[in-house]
């Protein structure tokens, strides 16, 4: 079967070893003579997967030993909630909004407390990341709150913001594992995984300890209660054991090619590529050129007609699901991890014609 270069934004595509590997050993996980989706969660064949993936995650992003790592279901837009009812104290929480899902989780927040935009990026249609080195950052709030790589714009912070010494959330579901991060500079770090690291529905939250609290200001279900999550190791109720099986392949992927350091290597590479023909080319660029995010590149040909051509015939040539998110429109190509040297190259070929013949 031929597999076409997918272009998505998330789910997106994954490591073809990854995905052969679960293939190869489906009906058969490590022997036991039972899939991973018929594998109990009690049992210690699970017990010893969950354990070794947290180490080669803490391995791999460096995360400091005074920091949980929970595996938690519901995906990111689930965290919006979580966030705010497990740090929200003073009930106050100040936001940098730099595109929808920042929005979306300060919108979520406001049900619990007082949320204030410190920043926000909507007076430049999001097209470009706010300077953070100074924000009005409330004494008495509970923590900062902002989005590092923004999957509709095509944007990505290139400074951690200035919290002014509050605890910093980040939520980082389309840069994941993608470069390396200084996780003890944050409170909490986490991410939707269906970009760089597996399917859809499982978040990766990271949560220094000392805001894990046991007495929350809100009555909070079970499953948002980060204290019972991480004291039951993500295992409180049936986990979406899949999912994090398939994570634990992905993270052995990256320590074979060689670590995030090395994968950051390939995604500068990759960007530089299509950025470099970009900015030589007649296709209009969304995302301020300071502000680019390595992941996804959003562009467009200057009329709808033109763009609507252009992902029909990429299509037709097996360059897949490139069209922009419907707010910005055009196109974006998600390059995530996985996406070969070889799919960006593709794309540019293809591109490099379609300017000569429509642009
Ligand atoms: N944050 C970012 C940066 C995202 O790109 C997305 C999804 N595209 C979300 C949050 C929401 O993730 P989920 O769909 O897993 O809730």
């Amino acid at each position: 079967m031929d597999r076409i270069y997918n272009f998505a934004a998330g789910p997106a595509t994954l490591p073809l070893e990854v995905l052969k590997e679960v293939q190869k050993e489906f009906l058969n996980y490590n022997k036991t003579g039972v899939s991973i989706l018929e594998l109990s969660h009690r049992s210690q064949a699970f017990s010893n997967l969950i354990k070794e993936i947290e180490q080669d995650l803490r391995d791999l992003m460096h995360i400091p030993s005074n920091y949980k790592v929970m595996f938690a279901q519901g995906g990111a837009t689930t965290q919006f909630a979580a966030i705010a009812m497990n740090l929200m104290k003073n009930k106050k929480a100040d936001y940098i909004v730099t595109g929808i899902f920042s929005k979306n989780a300060a919108e979520e927040a406001k049900i619990f407390g007082d949320v204030k935009i410190v920043a926000d990026g909507s007076s430049s249609q999001f097209r470009k990341i706010p300077d953070c080195s100074n924000l009005p950052i409330r004494d008495d709030a509970d923590y900062v709150y902002y989005c590092d790589n923004n999957t509709v714009y095509g944007t990505k912070f290139k400074a951690i913001p200035n919290s002014k010494g509050k605890p910093l959330v980040v939520d980082q579901s389309s840069c994941f594992l993608s470069e390396p991060i200084d996780v003890s500079k944050f409170g909490v770090v986490y991410a939707g995984i269906q970009k760089n690291a597996g399917p859809a529905g499982l978040a990766i939250v990271i949560v220094r300890e000392d805001l894990i609290r046991e007495k929350l200001s809100f009555p909070t279900p079970t499953m948002l209660n980060w204290k019972i999550q991480s004291d039951k190791e993500s295992l409180y109720n049936t986990p979406n054991s899949f999912a994090i099986y398939f994570v634990g392949k992905t993270l052995k992927w990256i320590k074979k090619q060689g670590g995030i350091e090395a994968i950051q290597k390939k995604n500068i590479e990759k960007a530089k590529l299509l950025y470099d023909y970009l900015d030589n080319s007649k296709y209009v660029k969304v995302a301020d050129v300071n502000s680019r995010s390595m992941m996804n590149v959003t562009f467009n040909c200057g009329n709808e007609e033109l763009d609507k051509k252009f992902i029909e015939e990429a299509s037709k040539q097996g360059i897949s699901f490139i069209k922009g998110h419907r707010a910005v429109g055009g196109m974006r190509a998600s390059i995530y991890n996985a996406m070969s040297k070889e799919g960006v190259v593709t794309l540019i070929e293809f591109m490099k014609k379609f300017e000569k013949e429509n642009l």
